[in-house]
């Protein structure tokens, strides 16, 4: 193991060895986890939905793993590198959710169907057919979904005429499979409130609706309607109108949305998972506490982090530059010294976990397990 996973594999099973892990070392809080994954998959079965978390979030295959040990129908993944990793893995129930367009991408997504259940997406006409070529080519079939656009203005059709000629065309295509549609919602999910976020939740549904309605009329009911997200899985679930969620986040959690009010209980429905373990390495003349660790331990796209020391709160992170950190403690609160090894949650979990080859898994005081992440920098 390269870098600091291949030190910290001395401290698995020995107590006291998250305290003393060297840094900066992605953390993932096995309990935490495992009660999320649990949690999210209650929710759908309670509401009689299907869930097929994203890999996005976690790139990894023992995650996946227990993902469908808990009831999920399959992975869905971001980019063919990403499924094409869980994929030598061993898992073998894979959804690509977008489109590619490289021939390349689409041979090696219709060969990995040889050996696995792969669902692709498509919003053009010669994506299809690229698609049944390849299976064809590669004696495979690939289920395919109409790739529709609720209002998110990234990928797929928005006029219910395209989705049905589409999905018509899938049907028509040797070596394809028409499977339903996807329909993400993107600009719902990190709305705060959940009053203002059912309202757009209602708006991107009030778009999706016309679609399904023109495809059951033409005798192309689709079996599967994946969208939705961490941001949205209360809402979906109590609406209905998806078959499946495609929730990635809720695995770990990050600042952007341990905030929101994710079900309208204000409760915290899913608690940080992730964190990046830090070393405090000098003291500023201010006396802050300055860590190893800035960009290039975290995706700074997001609120600040949360510090943690000895498992209690202490402050926030401040960025001091591409591989420090400055931790401003909250009133009160001295700063740590030199040598500590601090916890701090992510502004930002998916690209967070891209920057790191190795998943330190924690359970209690002690480091489990050092996991890959298998999809790391595949973001191809
Ligand atoms: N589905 C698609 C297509 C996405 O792009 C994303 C995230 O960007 C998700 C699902 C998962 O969203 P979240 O991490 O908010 O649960
Ligand atoms: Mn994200």
């Amino acid at each position: 193991m390269r870098g600091v996973a291949g030190y910290n594999a001395a401290l698995i099973g020995r107590s006291g060895g998250r305290a003393r892990l060297e840094t900066p070392a992605l953390i993932v809080d096995a309990d935490v986890m495992e009660a999320s994954i649990a949690r999210l998959a209650a929710l759908a079965e309670r509401a009689g939905m299907g869930l097929r978390p994203h890999a996005k979030s976690h790139k990894s295959v023992e995650i996946a793993r227990r993902q469908l040990a808990a009831g999920a129908l399959g992975i869905a993944c971001a980019k063919t590198g990403e499924l094409l990793a869980l994929h030598a893995g061993g898992i073998d129930r894979l959804m690509l959710t977008a489109p590619v367009s490289h021939p390349g991408k689409i041979r090696r997504l219709a060969e990995a169907a040889r050996t696995a259940e792969i669902i692709v997406v498509a919003d053009r006409e010669d994506l299809i057919d690229g698609f049944g070529a390849a299976a064809v080519a590669a004696g495979t079939r690939l289920e395919v979904l109409v790739d529709c656009d609720t209002g998110l203005g990234r990928t797929g059709v928005t006029d219910p005429g395209m989705a049905v000629s589409l999905a018509r065309r899938i049907t028509q295509t040797e070596g394809l499979i028409y499977a339903g549609v996807q329909a993400y919602n993107g600009k719902v999910q990190h709305i705060f409130d959940h009053r203002e976020r059912r309202l757009a939740n209602e708006a991107t549904n009030a778009r999706l609706v016309p679609m399904i309605e023109a495809l059951r009329a033409e005798g192309l009911a689709p079996r599967i309607i994946s969208g939705g997200g961490t941001g949205s899985h209360a809402l979906d679930f109590e609406v209905g109108l998806l078959t499946e969620v495609q929730a990635g986040s809720y695995v770990f959690m990050d600042e952007g949305y341990l905030p929101t009010d994710l079900d309208g209980s204000g409760e915290l429905v899913f608690p940080a998972a992730l964190f990046v373990a830090v070393g405090v390495i000098a003291m500023s003349p201010a006396g802050e506490a300055i860590t190893d660790a800035g960009s290039k331990s975290f995706a700074l796209d997001g609120p600040l982090p949360t510090v943690f020391h000895q498992g209690r709160r202490i402050g926030r992170m401040e960025w001091a530059g591409d591989e420090f950190g400055r931790v401003k403690t909250d009133p009160g609160v001295p700063a740590p010294p030199i040598g500590a090894v601090l916890e701090c949650t992510v502004p930002h979990c998916d690209p967070t976990v891209n920057l790191h080859d190795f998943l330190h898994v924690v359970h209690g005081s002690v480091l489990e397990a050092i996991w890959p992440v298998e999809g790391r920098g595949l973001s191809d």
